[in-house]
Protein backbone atom coordinates (compact mmCIF):
# COMPACT_ATOMS: atom_id res chain seq x y z
CA UNK A 1 0.00 0.00 0.00
CA UNK A 2 1.53 3.88 -0.51
CA UNK A 3 1.71 5.30 2.24
CA UNK A 4 -0.32 8.86 2.54
CA UNK A 5 1.54 9.96 5.19
CA UNK A 6 4.26 11.72 3.29
CA UNK A 7 1.27 13.35 0.85
CA UNK A 8 0.01 14.81 4.05
CA UNK A 9 3.05 16.53 5.48
CA UNK A 10 3.74 17.97 2.26
CA UNK A 11 0.24 19.98 2.07
CA UNK A 12 0.39 20.69 6.39
CA UNK A 13 3.68 22.29 5.36
CA UNK A 14 2.40 24.15 2.68
CA UNK A 15 -0.69 24.99 4.43
CA UNK A 16 1.59 26.04 7.42
CA UNK A 17 3.75 27.85 5.01
CA UNK A 18 0.75 29.55 3.06
CA UNK A 19 -0.92 31.01 5.94
CA UNK A 20 1.52 31.51 8.75
CA UNK A 21 4.66 33.01 6.92
CA UNK A 22 7.12 34.62 8.99
CA UNK A 23 6.82 37.64 8.36
CA UNK A 24 10.31 39.41 9.80
CA UNK A 25 13.45 37.80 11.13
CA UNK A 26 13.93 37.33 15.07
CA UNK A 27 17.24 36.96 16.39
CA UNK A 28 18.57 33.40 16.43
CA UNK A 29 16.36 32.87 12.59
CA UNK A 30 18.57 32.08 9.79
CA UNK A 31 17.57 35.48 7.92
CA UNK A 32 18.32 37.60 11.47
CA UNK A 33 21.62 40.64 10.61
CA UNK A 34 25.20 39.17 11.47
CA UNK A 35 26.69 40.91 14.38
CA UNK A 36 29.27 42.47 11.97
CA UNK A 37 25.84 43.91 10.03
CA UNK A 38 24.43 45.55 13.39
CA UNK A 39 28.33 46.89 13.75
CA UNK A 40 28.27 48.56 10.79
CA UNK A 41 24.75 49.70 11.50
CA UNK A 42 26.52 51.06 14.91
CA UNK A 43 29.22 52.60 13.07
CA UNK A 44 27.26 54.28 10.02
CA UNK A 45 24.88 56.05 12.97
CA UNK A 46 27.71 57.72 14.88
CA UNK A 47 28.01 54.62 17.56
CA UNK A 48 24.19 55.63 18.32
CA UNK A 49 23.66 51.66 18.37
CA UNK A 50 22.94 49.59 21.41
CA UNK A 51 21.80 46.48 22.04
CA UNK A 52 18.84 46.13 24.13
CA UNK A 53 18.15 45.99 27.26
CA UNK A 54 19.67 49.35 27.47
CA UNK A 55 17.89 52.40 29.25
CA UNK A 56 16.47 53.70 25.71
CA UNK A 57 14.42 50.34 24.94
CA UNK A 58 11.26 49.82 25.61
CA UNK A 59 11.60 46.36 27.46
CA UNK A 60 14.04 43.74 27.11
CA UNK A 61 11.99 42.44 23.83
CA UNK A 62 13.01 44.95 21.59
CA UNK A 63 16.43 43.68 20.10
CA UNK A 64 18.61 47.23 18.90
CA UNK A 65 18.07 50.48 19.88
CA UNK A 66 19.30 53.47 17.84
CA UNK A 67 19.12 56.63 19.33
CA UNK A 68 19.16 58.91 16.71
CA UNK A 69 20.10 62.08 16.18
CA UNK A 70 19.66 63.05 12.30
CA UNK A 71 17.41 62.33 10.08
CA UNK A 72 20.12 60.45 8.16
CA UNK A 73 20.60 57.98 10.92
CA UNK A 74 16.89 57.55 11.06
CA UNK A 75 17.45 56.55 7.39
CA UNK A 76 20.08 53.93 7.59
CA UNK A 77 18.61 52.72 10.34
CA UNK A 78 14.99 52.15 8.20
CA UNK A 79 17.01 51.13 4.92
CA UNK A 80 19.03 48.40 7.55
CA UNK A 81 15.56 47.11 8.77
CA UNK A 82 13.75 47.41 5.42
CA UNK A 83 16.40 45.26 3.56
CA UNK A 84 16.94 42.42 6.07
CA UNK A 85 13.21 42.30 6.85
CA UNK A 86 13.51 43.43 11.12
CA UNK A 87 10.62 44.97 12.63
CA UNK A 88 11.16 48.56 13.24
CA UNK A 89 8.75 50.32 16.28
CA UNK A 90 9.54 54.37 16.94
CA UNK A 91 9.57 55.32 20.50
CA UNK A 92 10.05 59.51 21.82
CA UNK A 93 8.34 60.09 25.17
CA UNK A 94 6.86 56.62 25.36
CA UNK A 95 3.33 58.64 27.08
CA UNK A 96 1.80 56.14 24.53
CA UNK A 97 -1.40 54.81 26.50
CA UNK A 98 -1.41 51.39 23.57
CA UNK A 99 2.45 50.53 25.12
CA UNK A 100 0.51 47.56 26.49
CA UNK A 101 0.09 46.76 22.26
CA UNK A 102 4.07 47.19 21.90
CA UNK A 103 3.08 50.36 19.82
CA UNK A 104 6.26 51.99 20.88
CA UNK A 105 8.46 49.22 21.83
CA UNK A 106 7.84 45.60 19.31
CA UNK A 107 9.27 42.20 20.13
CA UNK A 108 12.76 41.50 18.16
CA UNK A 109 12.14 45.03 16.67
CA UNK A 110 15.19 47.87 15.84
CA UNK A 111 13.53 50.57 17.98
CA UNK A 112 14.40 53.96 16.80
CA UNK A 113 14.30 56.34 19.35
CA UNK A 114 13.65 59.70 18.78
CA UNK A 115 14.10 61.69 22.08
CA UNK A 116 17.54 62.18 20.78
CA UNK A 117 16.65 64.34 18.59
CA UNK A 118 15.66 67.94 19.80
CA UNK A 119 16.00 71.55 18.65
CA UNK A 120 13.17 73.90 17.98
CA UNK A 121 13.57 77.35 15.83
CA UNK A 122 10.73 80.22 15.41
CA UNK A 123 10.52 80.92 11.42
CA UNK A 124 8.50 84.67 11.70
CA UNK A 125 7.72 84.32 7.63
CA UNK A 126 8.06 80.50 6.47
CA UNK A 127 6.97 79.35 3.10
CA UNK A 128 6.33 75.69 2.50
CA UNK A 129 8.91 73.81 0.72
CA UNK A 130 8.17 74.09 -3.13
CA UNK A 131 5.33 76.16 -2.81
CA UNK A 132 4.96 78.17 -5.89
CA UNK A 133 5.95 82.01 -6.44
CA UNK A 134 4.25 84.70 -4.43
CA UNK A 135 2.73 81.86 -1.54
CA UNK A 136 2.30 84.63 1.15
CA UNK A 137 4.63 83.53 4.33
CA UNK A 138 3.22 83.20 7.51
CA UNK A 139 4.70 82.14 11.49
CA UNK A 140 5.90 78.91 12.16
CA UNK A 141 7.85 77.17 14.53
CA UNK A 142 10.07 74.42 13.36
CA UNK A 143 10.53 71.49 16.03
CA UNK A 144 12.67 68.47 15.35
CA UNK A 145 11.27 65.05 16.04
CA UNK A 146 11.75 63.93 19.87
CA UNK A 147 10.97 67.27 20.97
CA UNK A 148 8.41 67.46 24.21
CA UNK A 149 6.29 70.45 24.42
CA UNK A 150 8.05 71.57 27.83
CA UNK A 151 11.20 71.78 25.26
CA UNK A 152 9.64 74.11 23.13
CA UNK A 153 7.31 76.29 25.04
CA UNK A 154 9.53 78.46 27.29
CA UNK A 155 11.15 79.92 24.19
CA UNK A 156 8.22 80.34 22.23
CA UNK A 157 6.67 81.80 25.25
CA UNK A 158 9.13 84.73 25.68
CA UNK A 159 8.28 86.01 22.09
CA UNK A 160 5.39 86.40 22.61
CA UNK A 161 4.21 83.25 20.44
CA UNK A 162 2.50 80.00 21.20
CA UNK A 163 1.47 76.99 19.34
CA UNK A 164 -1.15 74.30 19.41
CA UNK A 165 -0.02 72.37 22.53
CA UNK A 166 -1.08 69.16 24.41
CA UNK A 167 -1.98 69.34 27.82
CA UNK A 168 0.61 68.19 29.57
CA UNK A 169 4.04 69.57 29.00
CA UNK A 170 5.91 66.36 28.38
CA UNK A 171 4.41 65.21 25.63
CA UNK A 172 6.15 65.01 22.43
CA UNK A 173 5.11 67.67 20.07
CA UNK A 174 6.35 65.88 16.55
CA UNK A 175 5.69 62.63 17.47
CA UNK A 176 2.42 60.23 18.30
CA UNK A 177 0.15 63.40 19.84
CA UNK A 178 0.36 65.43 16.42
CA UNK A 179 0.44 62.28 14.29
CA UNK A 180 -3.06 60.84 16.27
CA UNK A 181 -4.35 64.33 16.21
CA UNK A 182 -3.66 66.04 19.34
CA UNK A 183 -6.09 68.32 21.95
CA UNK A 184 -5.17 71.09 24.05
CA UNK A 185 -6.25 73.82 25.57
CA UNK A 186 -5.94 76.02 22.52
CA UNK A 187 -7.94 73.53 20.28
CA UNK A 188 -11.25 75.20 20.44
CA UNK A 189 -9.76 78.44 19.19
CA UNK A 190 -6.97 76.97 16.56
CA UNK A 191 -7.97 73.12 15.64
CA UNK A 192 -6.41 70.09 16.70
CA UNK A 193 -2.76 69.88 16.40
CA UNK A 194 -2.93 68.38 13.12
CA UNK A 195 -4.85 70.94 11.62
CA UNK A 196 -2.15 72.81 12.37
CA UNK A 197 0.85 70.71 11.03
CA UNK A 198 2.66 72.66 7.64
CA UNK A 199 4.80 70.65 6.92
CA UNK A 200 6.87 67.20 8.12
CA UNK A 201 9.97 66.02 7.22
CA UNK A 202 9.76 62.08 7.77
CA UNK A 203 11.49 58.78 6.95
CA UNK A 204 10.00 56.07 5.30
CA UNK A 205 10.88 52.58 5.37
CA UNK A 206 12.76 52.90 2.18
CA UNK A 207 15.33 54.65 3.95
CA UNK A 208 14.14 58.31 1.94
CA UNK A 209 13.85 61.33 3.69
CA UNK A 210 11.10 62.98 2.42
CA UNK A 211 9.11 66.49 3.05
CA UNK A 212 4.89 66.18 3.09
CA UNK A 213 3.14 69.20 2.77
CA UNK A 214 0.61 71.11 0.62
CA UNK A 215 2.77 70.83 -1.97
CA UNK A 216 4.65 67.85 -2.32
CA UNK A 217 4.02 64.08 -1.26
CA UNK A 218 0.20 65.40 -0.20
CA UNK A 219 -1.18 61.64 0.08
CA UNK A 220 1.67 61.42 3.50
CA UNK A 221 0.76 64.70 4.37
CA UNK A 222 -2.78 63.50 4.90
CA UNK A 223 -2.25 60.64 6.64
CA UNK A 224 0.82 62.23 9.27
CA UNK A 225 -2.29 64.58 10.32
CA UNK A 226 -4.58 62.39 12.79
CA UNK A 227 -3.75 58.69 11.11
CA UNK A 228 -1.26 58.06 13.58
CA UNK A 229 1.89 57.91 14.88
CA UNK A 230 4.31 54.74 14.18
CA UNK A 231 2.90 53.70 11.38
CA UNK A 232 3.93 55.72 7.87
CA UNK A 233 7.23 56.59 8.29
CA UNK A 234 9.57 58.50 11.28
CA UNK A 235 9.22 62.25 11.70
CA UNK A 236 12.27 63.89 12.40
CA UNK A 237 11.23 67.47 12.06
CA UNK A 238 7.78 69.42 12.19
CA UNK A 239 6.65 73.13 11.53
CA UNK A 240 3.44 74.12 12.93
CA UNK A 241 1.27 76.99 12.75
CA UNK A 242 2.62 79.89 15.42
CA UNK A 243 -0.22 82.75 17.03
CA UNK A 244 0.19 84.89 18.49
CA UNK A 245 -0.40 84.99 22.82
CA UNK A 246 -3.74 84.91 23.58
CA UNK A 247 -5.61 85.82 26.88
CA UNK A 248 -6.45 82.60 29.09
CA UNK A 249 -9.11 84.02 30.88
CA UNK A 250 -11.43 81.31 32.26
CA UNK A 251 -13.75 80.02 35.12
CA UNK A 252 -13.21 77.47 37.65
CA UNK A 253 -16.45 75.18 38.45
CA UNK A 254 -16.95 72.39 40.98
CA UNK A 255 -20.88 70.65 41.40
CA UNK A 256 -21.73 68.29 44.21
CA UNK A 257 -24.56 67.77 45.74
CA UNK A 258 -28.52 66.36 45.82
CA UNK A 259 -29.69 66.18 42.14
CA UNK A 260 -25.94 65.72 41.30
CA UNK A 261 -26.89 63.17 38.35
CA UNK A 262 -29.54 65.69 36.83
CA UNK A 263 -27.18 68.81 36.96
CA UNK A 264 -24.56 66.95 35.22
CA UNK A 265 -26.95 65.83 32.71
CA UNK A 266 -27.95 69.07 31.88
CA UNK A 267 -24.50 70.43 31.91
CA UNK A 268 -23.19 67.79 29.13
CA UNK A 269 -26.34 69.08 27.18
CA UNK A 270 -25.02 72.30 27.41
CA UNK A 271 -21.70 71.68 26.20
CA UNK A 272 -22.29 72.45 22.54
CA UNK A 273 -23.24 76.26 23.81
CA UNK A 274 -20.05 76.21 25.78
CA UNK A 275 -18.01 74.85 22.66
CA UNK A 276 -19.93 77.84 20.34
CA UNK A 277 -18.69 80.07 23.14
CA UNK A 278 -15.24 79.18 23.27
CA UNK A 279 -14.90 77.38 27.01
CA UNK A 280 -12.85 74.48 26.94
CA UNK A 281 -10.98 72.59 29.35
CA UNK A 282 -10.10 69.24 31.36
CA UNK A 283 -12.31 68.36 33.98
CA UNK A 284 -12.49 65.53 36.27
CA UNK A 285 -15.27 63.65 37.55
CA UNK A 286 -16.82 61.23 40.13
CA UNK A 287 -19.94 59.75 41.07
CA UNK A 288 -20.74 62.52 43.17
CA UNK A 289 -18.25 65.73 42.17
CA UNK A 290 -17.20 67.38 38.89
CA UNK A 291 -14.27 70.08 38.94
CA UNK A 292 -13.12 72.12 36.24
CA UNK A 293 -10.91 75.25 35.16
CA UNK A 294 -12.65 76.04 31.93
CA UNK A 295 -10.95 78.79 29.52
CA UNK A 296 -12.26 80.83 26.76
CA UNK A 297 -9.57 82.12 24.70
CA UNK A 298 -9.64 86.15 23.60
CA UNK A 299 -13.14 86.17 25.95
CA UNK A 300 -13.09 88.49 29.03
CA UNK A 301 -13.66 87.06 32.38
CA UNK A 302 -16.62 89.36 32.82
CA UNK A 303 -18.18 87.73 29.23
CA UNK A 304 -17.60 84.25 30.30
CA UNK A 305 -19.31 84.26 33.87
CA UNK A 306 -22.23 86.05 32.11
CA UNK A 307 -22.22 82.91 29.59
CA UNK A 308 -21.87 80.46 32.43
CA UNK A 309 -24.09 82.25 35.17
CA UNK A 310 -27.56 81.05 33.95
CA UNK A 311 -26.25 77.36 33.23
CA UNK A 312 -25.11 77.38 36.60
CA UNK A 313 -28.66 78.57 38.11
CA UNK A 314 -30.10 75.89 36.48
CA UNK A 315 -27.80 73.62 37.70
CA UNK A 316 -28.82 74.81 41.30
CA UNK A 317 -32.30 74.55 40.54
CA UNK A 318 -31.92 71.32 39.98
CA UNK A 319 -30.21 70.67 43.40
CA UNK A 320 -26.41 70.52 43.29
CA UNK A 321 -24.19 73.05 44.94
CA UNK A 322 -22.28 75.41 42.03
CA UNK A 323 -19.28 77.11 43.19
CA UNK A 324 -17.76 79.62 40.87
CA UNK A 325 -14.62 81.64 40.62
CA UNK A 326 -13.53 84.03 37.80
CA UNK A 327 -10.14 83.18 36.34
CA UNK A 328 -8.43 86.25 35.17
CA UNK A 329 -5.67 86.66 33.13
CA UNK A 330 -3.47 89.50 33.98
CA UNK A 331 -1.13 89.44 31.37
CA UNK A 332 0.68 87.10 32.99
CA UNK A 333 -1.20 83.62 32.06
CA UNK A 334 1.96 81.14 30.86
CA UNK A 335 1.38 78.15 29.09
CA UNK A 336 3.03 76.42 31.84
CA UNK A 337 0.40 76.90 34.48
CA UNK A 338 -2.24 76.05 31.62
CA UNK A 339 -0.11 72.84 31.75
CA UNK A 340 -0.32 72.72 35.20
CA UNK A 341 -4.55 73.33 35.32
CA UNK A 342 -4.53 69.96 33.22
CA UNK A 343 -1.73 67.89 35.70
CA UNK A 344 -4.99 66.35 37.87
CA UNK A 345 -6.53 65.00 35.11
CA UNK A 346 -2.84 64.01 33.33
CA UNK A 347 -1.99 62.17 36.16
CA UNK A 348 -5.05 59.97 36.55
CA UNK A 349 -4.49 59.10 32.92
CA UNK A 350 -0.51 58.89 33.60
CA UNK A 351 -1.59 55.91 36.32
CA UNK A 352 -3.14 53.90 33.43
CA UNK A 353 -0.11 53.63 30.84
CA UNK A 354 -0.78 50.47 29.90
CA UNK A 355 -4.39 49.89 30.13
CA UNK A 356 -7.93 50.42 31.77
CA UNK A 357 -8.85 53.27 29.49
CA UNK A 358 -12.10 53.40 27.54
CA UNK A 359 -13.25 56.79 25.62
CA UNK A 360 -15.75 57.62 22.94
CA UNK A 361 -16.29 61.24 21.14
CA UNK A 362 -19.26 62.40 22.15
CA UNK A 363 -21.07 63.95 19.25
CA UNK A 364 -22.65 67.52 18.95
CA UNK A 365 -25.87 65.87 18.09
CA UNK A 366 -26.62 63.78 21.15
CA UNK A 367 -25.83 66.27 23.74
CA UNK A 368 -28.56 68.49 23.67
CA UNK A 369 -31.58 69.55 26.33
CA UNK A 370 -34.22 67.10 23.98
CA UNK A 371 -31.49 63.76 24.97
CA UNK A 372 -30.98 64.97 29.06
CA UNK A 373 -32.84 61.15 29.78
CA UNK A 374 -30.40 59.11 27.85
CA UNK A 375 -27.29 61.80 28.49
CA UNK A 376 -28.33 61.30 32.48
CA UNK A 377 -28.63 57.52 31.84
CA UNK A 378 -25.00 57.20 30.13
CA UNK A 379 -23.28 59.65 33.36
CA UNK A 380 -25.34 57.05 35.87
CA UNK A 381 -23.34 54.29 34.25
CA UNK A 382 -20.11 55.31 34.06
CA UNK A 383 -19.78 57.17 37.33
CA UNK A 384 -21.52 54.31 39.46
CA UNK A 385 -18.80 52.08 39.74
CA UNK A 386 -14.36 52.65 40.95
CA UNK A 387 -14.10 54.79 37.61
CA UNK A 388 -13.13 57.79 37.06
CA UNK A 389 -14.32 59.78 34.41
CA UNK A 390 -12.62 62.90 32.32
CA UNK A 391 -15.28 65.00 30.55
CA UNK A 392 -13.34 67.11 27.97
CA UNK A 393 -15.20 69.48 25.86
CA UNK A 394 -12.55 69.63 23.62
CA UNK A 395 -13.98 69.01 20.49
CA UNK A 396 -16.62 71.57 18.48
CA UNK A 397 -15.35 75.71 17.94
CA UNK A 398 -12.43 75.43 15.36
CA UNK A 399 -12.10 71.57 15.45
CA UNK A 400 -15.73 71.16 13.89
CA UNK A 401 -15.02 74.14 11.67
CA UNK A 402 -11.96 72.50 10.37
CA UNK A 403 -13.62 69.77 8.60
CA UNK A 404 -12.70 70.83 5.27
CA UNK A 405 -9.61 70.13 6.31
CA UNK A 406 -7.86 67.65 4.08
CA UNK A 407 -6.64 65.39 7.24
CA UNK A 408 -6.50 61.53 8.02
CA UNK A 409 -7.72 62.84 11.51
CA UNK A 410 -11.10 60.73 12.78
CA UNK A 411 -13.52 62.31 11.11
CA UNK A 412 -15.97 61.74 14.25
CA UNK A 413 -13.89 64.61 15.99
CA UNK A 414 -15.16 67.33 13.74
CA UNK A 415 -19.21 65.87 14.30
CA UNK A 416 -18.16 66.05 18.74
CA UNK A 417 -18.12 68.17 21.20
CA UNK A 418 -16.54 66.16 23.76
CA UNK A 419 -13.71 63.61 24.54
CA UNK A 420 -14.81 61.39 27.22
CA UNK A 421 -12.52 59.02 28.55
CA UNK A 422 -13.60 56.94 31.23
CA UNK A 423 -10.92 55.04 33.60
CA UNK A 424 -11.33 52.31 36.06
CA UNK A 425 -12.76 48.67 36.28
CA UNK A 426 -16.42 47.58 36.44
CA UNK A 427 -19.55 48.56 33.97
CA UNK A 428 -19.20 48.65 30.02
CA UNK A 429 -18.50 51.98 29.54
CA UNK A 430 -18.15 51.47 25.61
CA UNK A 431 -21.96 50.69 25.57
CA UNK A 432 -22.80 53.26 27.87
CA UNK A 433 -21.34 55.93 25.95
CA UNK A 434 -21.73 54.63 22.35
CA UNK A 435 -25.18 55.30 21.45
CA UNK A 436 -23.93 59.27 22.15
CA UNK A 437 -20.84 59.14 19.96
CA UNK A 438 -20.21 60.64 16.85
CA UNK A 439 -19.83 57.60 14.43
CA UNK A 440 -19.04 55.23 17.36
CA UNK A 441 -15.62 57.28 17.18
CA UNK A 442 -13.01 57.35 19.66
CA UNK A 443 -9.45 59.14 19.92
CA UNK A 444 -7.03 57.11 19.13
CA UNK A 445 -4.17 58.26 21.36
CA UNK A 446 -6.44 58.03 24.68
CA UNK A 447 -8.74 55.17 24.24
CA UNK A 448 -8.46 51.07 24.64
CA UNK A 449 -6.73 48.94 22.43
CA UNK A 450 -8.95 46.51 22.45
CA UNK A 451 -11.78 48.08 20.26
CA UNK A 452 -13.51 45.80 18.08
CA UNK A 453 -14.21 48.09 15.47
CA UNK A 454 -11.13 49.96 15.10
CA UNK A 455 -10.95 51.00 11.89
CA UNK A 456 -14.31 52.48 12.81
CA UNK A 457 -13.46 53.85 16.01
CA UNK A 458 -10.33 55.16 15.61
CA UNK A 459 -9.97 56.21 11.78
CA UNK A 460 -13.70 56.56 10.58
CA UNK A 461 -14.17 53.61 8.58
CA UNK A 462 -15.05 53.55 4.99
CA UNK A 463 -13.16 55.59 2.37
CA UNK A 464 -11.81 57.60 4.85
CA UNK A 465 -9.89 53.84 6.57
CA UNK A 466 -9.65 52.94 2.81
CA UNK A 467 -7.79 56.10 1.93
CA UNK A 468 -4.92 55.86 5.13
CA UNK A 469 -4.39 52.30 4.36
CA UNK A 470 -3.70 53.36 0.75
CA UNK A 471 -1.07 55.49 1.87
CA UNK A 472 0.28 52.99 4.51
CA UNK A 473 0.49 50.20 1.78
CA UNK A 474 2.58 52.81 -1.05
CA UNK A 475 5.21 54.05 2.09
CA UNK A 476 5.40 50.68 3.71
CA UNK A 477 4.69 47.89 1.25
CA UNK A 478 6.92 45.49 3.42
CA UNK A 479 5.08 46.55 6.43
CA UNK A 480 8.78 47.20 8.77
CA UNK A 481 6.13 49.69 10.65
CA UNK A 482 3.90 47.39 12.23
CA UNK A 483 1.85 48.08 15.08
CA UNK A 484 -1.85 47.88 16.26
CA UNK A 485 -4.30 49.60 16.70
CA UNK A 486 -3.05 51.10 13.61
CA UNK A 487 -3.68 51.59 10.31
CA UNK A 488 -2.90 48.32 8.59
CA UNK A 489 -3.08 46.60 11.83
CA UNK A 490 -4.41 43.57 10.16
CA UNK A 491 -2.26 43.32 7.48
CA UNK A 492 0.03 41.02 9.90
CA UNK A 493 -0.57 38.97 13.10
CA UNK A 494 1.49 39.06 16.30
CA UNK A 495 1.59 35.48 18.19
CA UNK A 496 4.14 35.14 20.74
CA UNK A 497 5.58 38.43 20.11
CA UNK A 498 5.82 37.08 16.46
CA UNK A 499 4.95 38.71 13.50
CA UNK A 500 2.99 36.41 10.61
CA UNK A 501 1.08 37.09 7.27
CA UNK A 502 -2.48 37.67 8.12
C1 LIG B 1 0.21 62.14 30.97
C2 LIG B 1 -0.35 62.19 29.56
C3 LIG B 1 -1.04 63.32 29.14
C4 LIG B 1 -1.57 63.40 27.86
N1 LIG B 1 -2.22 64.54 27.45
C5 LIG B 1 -2.70 64.65 26.19
C6 LIG B 1 -3.33 65.84 25.72
O1 LIG B 1 -3.48 66.82 26.42
N2 LIG B 1 -3.80 65.87 24.45
C7 LIG B 1 -3.68 64.80 23.62
O2 LIG B 1 -4.12 64.89 22.48
N3 LIG B 1 -3.08 63.66 24.03
C8 LIG B 1 -2.59 63.56 25.29
N4 LIG B 1 -1.98 62.41 25.71
C9 LIG B 1 -1.93 61.26 24.78
C10 LIG B 1 -0.79 61.43 23.81
O3 LIG B 1 -1.24 62.20 22.71
C11 LIG B 1 -0.35 60.05 23.32
O4 LIG B 1 0.09 59.28 24.42
C12 LIG B 1 0.71 60.15 22.25
O5 LIG B 1 0.75 58.95 21.55
C13 LIG B 1 2.06 60.50 22.84
O6 LIG B 1 2.98 60.65 21.82
P1 LIG B 1 4.54 60.65 22.15
O7 LIG B 1 5.27 60.79 20.88
O8 LIG B 1 4.78 61.66 23.22
O9 LIG B 1 4.71 59.20 22.84
P2 LIG B 1 5.44 57.84 22.38
O10 LIG B 1 5.01 56.78 23.34
O11 LIG B 1 6.88 58.05 22.23
O12 LIG B 1 4.82 57.54 20.96
C14 LIG B 1 3.45 57.34 20.77
C15 LIG B 1 3.19 56.75 19.38
O13 LIG B 1 3.71 57.61 18.38
C16 LIG B 1 4.77 56.98 17.66
N5 LIG B 1 5.83 58.00 17.47
C17 LIG B 1 6.51 58.66 18.44
N6 LIG B 1 7.37 59.52 17.88
C18 LIG B 1 7.24 59.40 16.53
C19 LIG B 1 7.84 60.03 15.41
N7 LIG B 1 8.77 60.96 15.56
N8 LIG B 1 7.43 59.65 14.17
C20 LIG B 1 6.50 58.70 14.01
N9 LIG B 1 5.88 58.08 15.02
C21 LIG B 1 6.26 58.42 16.28
C22 LIG B 1 5.19 55.78 18.49
O14 LIG B 1 5.65 54.74 17.70
C23 LIG B 1 3.87 55.40 19.15
O15 LIG B 1 3.08 54.67 18.25
C24 LIG B 1 -1.43 62.31 26.98
C25 LIG B 1 -0.72 61.18 27.39
C26 LIG B 1 -0.19 61.11 28.67
C27 LIG B 1 0.56 59.88 29.11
Amino acid sequence: MISLFPLFLISLSAWGSSVNAQAKNYPGAAGWPTSAAWQELGQATGGRLSKCPATECTSSQGAYVLAAKTAQDVSAGMKFATANKVRVSVKGTGHDFMSSQNRNGGSGSLLIYTRTMKGYQIVPEWVATGAPNGTAPQAAVGIAGGTAFEEVYPFVERERLMIVHGATASVGAAGGWIQGGGHGPLSNQYGMGCDNALEFEIVVPSGAILIANDYQNQDLFFALRGGGGGTFGIVTRLITRAYPLPTMNGIQISVRGRGYLDAMAYLFAMTPNMTDFGLSGYPTMSGSSYSSRLRAPGKTAQEISEFFNPIAERMRQLGVTVSLDQVVDRGTTSKRELFKEAAESEKLKARQLGGLMTSRLLARDALNEGNIPAIRKMLSSVTGGLSSVLPYPNAGGRVAQNRDLDTGLNPAWRDAVMHMIVMGIGGSPVSAMDPLSANHGAYLNEASPSERDWKTTFFGGGEHYARLLEVKKKYDPTNTLWCTPCVGGDLLVERSGRLYDA
